[in-house]
């Protein structure tokens, strides 16, 4: 299909001008996808966040790598142009935006590529960099019974939005984030080159693009590992009083070898009340049970921690077998006698789980409240004063939405990736879930988030920001530390006029 191009009307000559210069560029190019006007209350001015908005363009439909490279060259053909890769737009500040640029809605390419492969004798799967995680699971689990093995708690992210940036979840302990399971990428980078890249094959693109936040590539196909999918996961929660036997205990599990420990550990905080989005409601994971809070020492403060486990097995496997193995772990922790929650789920349904709250939370109309969110990596030597300072004092009360805290091994990240860890093995992942409703309490919670990361950098404290947000040039050279130099070299070989992911406000655009 020719790319119908919509004519854009400004008020003065001069961006008629341009406009006319763009239309005539982008007619030139022969797009197999499509092409609108970008629209101020289309999906492309939106993200998950609900803070900001801001109007691109033009929002481009690719049909896939050629069509994005197109765009990205036209755009290196404008003295001032921008180009946003946008996944699922689920981001909360505006990453995926580009103010008066290209925004590139990935999902149009979704089904470009699903090709099963077996690399040095392992299975892997050839997906789109705009597939949702949740289209790769149902598609491995039920043709080939095989899954990716690091996820996110949500899925409904594209491949490209999570690989860059991350992607953190339960498995991350053992496997690594889903950078570490990636081992090839298709990226049109910022010359709007199409460069296939991996360990061995243009590495500085592979590694710089895992973690990189759109700014030198736009993902199009990656390579992920499979492994065995599982049949069924026994689900389980179980509640600590005090902080250092919750983090005892979690950073045993994270530890442990394969067989001696869990398939996914996390975490979180809760209030010691009955509220029902942060209190004793939400640990439960049988409907049918209460939470009963006469088990809770009297030593018990405003908050309490619970870990949340899972295990693996398969339809084959004797329930007693399953249950002994269970028990066997379970009976090494030291929770709260008689605070533990546990159902049996399917693989799927546990893996899907998030996209049942979130039909919930549609249910309920919270699903599309703004989101101020903020995520943090903490060391472990830091993270008794954090929790002394952020989850016993500022946010005791509750946040309206999860607070996520678990540990996570940093020998399991590649340190050529471009993402920012703190620098101890063990450090935690700290999600402030927020939801809270339009007005001005919006403003407020975003100050509170502010007044958090100011505290951890007035401390001293071992910290980055995951999914970071930083306006400042200054602020960007701190998160990055002693890879900022490597950052911007890569930036400079692939993406040299910073037109790509504009939003993440770490390079202007330049005409050089
Ligand atoms: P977008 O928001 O669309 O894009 C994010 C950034 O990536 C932008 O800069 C964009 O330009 C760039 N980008 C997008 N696609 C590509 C591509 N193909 N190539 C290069 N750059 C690209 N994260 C976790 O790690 N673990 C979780 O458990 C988790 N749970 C979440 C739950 C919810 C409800 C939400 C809203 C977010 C969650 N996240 C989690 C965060 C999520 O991983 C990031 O916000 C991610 O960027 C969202 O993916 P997306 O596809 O919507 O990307």
């Amino acid at each position: 299909m020719i790319a119908c191009l919509g004519r854009i009307v400004h008020d003065s000559d001069a961006e008629s001008k341009l406009d006319d210069d763009v239309s005539t560029i982008f007619n030139s190019l022969n797009l197999q996808g499509s092409i609108e006007n970008g629209d101020v209350s289309g999906i492309a001015s939106k993200d998950f966040g609900g803070l900001y908005s801001v109007k691109p363009l033009y929002l481009i439909r690719p049909s896939g790598a050629e069509d994005i490279s197109r765009v990205v060259k036209a755009a290196a053909g404008t003295p001032h142009l921008t180009v946003a890769a946008r996944g699922n737009g689920h981001s909360i500040n505006g990453q995926a935006m580009a103010d008066g640029g290209y925004v590139i809605d990935m999902r149009s390419t979704g089904e470009n590529h699903f090709k099963l492969l077996t690399v040095n004798g392992s299975p892997c799967i050839d997906v789109s960099g705009g597939a949702l995680w949740e289209d790769v699971l149902r598609r491995c689990v039920s043709r080939f019974g095989l899954a990716p093995r690091s996820w996110t708690d949500y899925l409904s992210l594209t491949v490209g939005g999570t690989l860059s940036n991350a992607g953190v979840s339960g498995q991350a302990f053992r496997y690594g984030p889903q950078t570490s399971n990636v081992t090839e990428l298709e990226v049109v980078t910022g010359k709007g080159d199409i460069t296939v890249c991996s360990e061995t094959q243009n590495p500085e693109l592979f590694f710089g693009a895992l973690g990189g936040l759109g700014q030198f590539g736009i993902m199009t196909r990656a390579r992920v590992k499979l492994q065995l999918a599982p049949d069924m996961v026994r689900w389980i929660r179980v509640v600590y009083a005090e902080f250092e036997e919750f983090t005892r205990d979690a950073e045993f599990l994270v530890s442990q070898k394969e067989d001696e420990s869990f398939d996914y550990v996390e975490g979180f905080v809760f209030c010691n009340n009955d509220d029902p989005v942060n209190g004793w409601p939400s640990v439960q994971l049988n409907p049918d049970q209460e939470f009963n809070p006469a088990h809770l020492p009297q030593t018990a403060g405003p908050v309490l921690y619970c870990l949340e486990l899972a295990f693996h097995y398969r339809n084959s496997d004797l329930p007693s077998t399953v249950d002994m193995a269970v028990s066997r772990l379970v009976g090494g922790l030291g929770f709260v006698d008689g605070l533990i929650s546990q159902v049996d789920v399917s693989y799927m349904g546990f893996l899907l789980r998030v996209k049942r709250a979130e039909q919930d939370a549609k249910a309920n109309g919270v699903w599309d409240n703004p989101h101020p969110w903020l995520n943090l990596f903490v060391s472990k030597s830091d993270i008794v004063e954090f929790d002394q300072t952020v989850f016993k004092k500022m946010v005791k009360n509750g946040i309206g939405g999860p607070m996520l805290i678990y540990p996570l091994l940093r020998s399991k990240w590649d340190s050529r990736t471009s993402v920012a860890l703190p620098e101890g093995e063990i450090f935690y992942i700290v999600a402030l879930l927020r939801f809270v409703p339009k007005g001005p309490s919006v403003e407020k919670k975003v100050a509170e988030n502010r007044e958090i990361v100011k505290w951890c950098i007035k401390e001293g404290l071992d910290f980055k920001l995951y999914l970071p947000h930083y306006r400042a040039k200054e602020d960007w050279k701190r998160h990055f530390g002693n890879q900022w130099t490597r950052f911007e070299k890569r930036k400079a070989n692939f993406d040299p006029m910073a037109i790509l992911a504009p939003g993440q406000r770490i390079f202007k655009r330049t005409n050089q």
